[in-house]
């Protein structure tokens, strides 16, 4: 079963990356690591002794991993551990400095009527890196209580926006297991970002050891309640202080942790949707495939915009032409065709590569449904809503796993979908993928990696 999903992924790629500019972003189909599958030292990629020595090498490991699905991604590491630095962090030095017992928080108990992200957990993790200290490394790893930064008010990111973060999520099962959904995922991508913004690449099998650490140690945090989860923040900040535009010599990187209630708090419902033609979110060979936070700048007035009007995100367009569809919100965007096609718009540079996007895109094409990754006018969408040939359209993330969308408005116009119903494939898709979350369905990808809670 899994021999056949490797075929036919493999035969994707090659197909992608044969026709792929070299602008094009190199995250869409990186090899999914398996749990515990890279453990020699070879696969640990580190922190070489310059700055951007390693944020070039941290890509080219990316790209030659990203094509070979079938090979070991530790075999492809091998390049890379050539050019490794001289400082090399195992989940050994990081230092715990823990609350005592009688000062943790007792975590919220109800679920749904938590407010997103304003509950953090006890404990918080932290990294620093540094330019000057053996020729450029990440140092000083520690978990401590959760806290405020101390920042100098000309720290570079507070001026220039140098910044990376991920989103992802710890899942309680009912049997008191705990597991993160393709985690190593998550610190490829932060690299990438990192790179986009010359930060220098983190280790991504440190991390996510270091993330096992920290869930651990705030276990009981971690809801075990149908689809609530524990939302894990992983940021990197630019903390030199200099007015001066330049790449920073200095950096944290921390990971923050927040108890999340369902996304859908009144059950799995369509939501509307607003063409917003006023504003474009990313343009070309800008930072819209990066997550960094002036993407989220960019669009907070037109959100704020459209949820005023009533809509729960807008739909952006391309900046170029303004014809094709890019991302809904802070998430992908998929069209179903007749009920038995998923279209999703192709990586262009300005479109966030979504750990989810590519969850369904493996989904449906193990499903038999075909699968296709293509430029998607507005125009087509709107066509097809009317022929009848749009059967449903949803987006994806993190957040909701899938969001059905019921209604899109362009240009003052409602175009009802599935007549404003969740249609079979959203819910198909949304019910397997939650379900593999929380343990209720057999992860035959190895999607999920389990945190030792004891
Ligand atoms: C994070 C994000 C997504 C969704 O990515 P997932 O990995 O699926 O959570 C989509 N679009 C944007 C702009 C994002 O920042």
């Amino acid at each position: 079963m899994l021999s056949s999903v490797r075929v036919t992924a493999s035969r994707l790629l090659s197909g992608a990356s044969a026709s792929r500019p070299s602008s094009e972003p190199l995250f869409r189909a990186f090899s999914a690591t398996s749990s515990g599958a890279c453990n020699s030292p070879l696969s640990r990629s580190v922190l070489s002794s310059t700055h951007s020595v390693s944020a070039a090498s941290a890509h080219s490991w990316t790209q030659s991993s990203l094509y070979h699905r079938s090979t070991s991604p530790c075999q492809s590491a091998t390049s890379y551990s050539a050019v490794r630095g001289a400082t090399e962090l195992t989940k050994d030095d990081i230092v715990l400095e823990l609350l005592p017992e009688e000062k943790r928080r007792q975590p919220p108990e109800n679920y749904l009527q938590l407010n997103f992200g304003e509950h953090f957990t006890d404990h918080m993790f932290m990294v620093e890196y540094d330019a000057n200290v053996k020729g450029g490394s990440w140092h000083s790893p520690k978990i401590v209580p959760y806290q405020s930064l101390k920042l100098d008010p000309a720290a570079l990111v507070l001026h220039y926006g140098q910044e990376a973060f991920e989103g992802m999520k710890a899942y309680g099962h009912q049997d008191g297991k705990v597991a993160l959904f393709r985690p190593r995922d998550n610190f490829l991508r932060l690299n990438q970002t990192n790179h986009r913004l010359a930060m220098p690449p983190l280790d991504e099998e440190f991390m996510v050891e270091a993330l096992k650490k920290l869930v651990r140690v705030d276990s009981r945090w971690v809801p075990h309640v149908p689809l609530a989860s524990l939302y894990i923040r992983p940021t990197v900040i630019a903390t030199e202080a200099v007015l001066g535009v330049k790449v920073s010599k200095k950096y944290l990187c921390y990971v923050i942790m927040c108890p999340s209630g369902p996304y859908f708090k009144s059950g799995f419902e369509p939501v509307d949707i607003l063409v917003n033609e006023a504003y474009t979110r990313a343009s070309l060979r800008g930072l819209g495939a990066a997550k960094t936070a002036s993407n989220y700048a960019a669009a907070i007035l037109a959100e704020h915009e459209c949820k005023k009007e009533g809509f729960a995100q807008c739909l952006y367009l391309d900046s170029v032409e303004r014809r094709y569809v890019e991302e809904i919100g802070a998430m992908n965007v998929f069209f179903v065709l007749d009920g038995k096609e998923l279209i999703t718009p192709r990586l262009t540079g300005s479109i966030l590569a979504g750990i989810t996007r590519r969850t369904v895109l493996e989904l449906g094409e193990y499903w038999g449904l075909r699968v296709t990754e293509r430029r998607t006018s507005i125009k087509e969408v709107i066509r097809g809503i009317q022929s009848g040939r749009v059967t449903e359209a949803f987006g994806t993330g993190t957040a909701a796993a899938i969001c059905p969308i019921g209604m899109i408005q362009y240009r003052g116009t409602k175009y009802e979908i599935n007549q404003h119903k969740t249609g079979p494939v959203a819910r198909r898709l949304f019910d397997h993928i939650t379900g593999v979350q929380a343990g209720k369905i057999e992860d035959e990808f190895n999607w999920l990696e389990y945190v030792n809670v004891e």
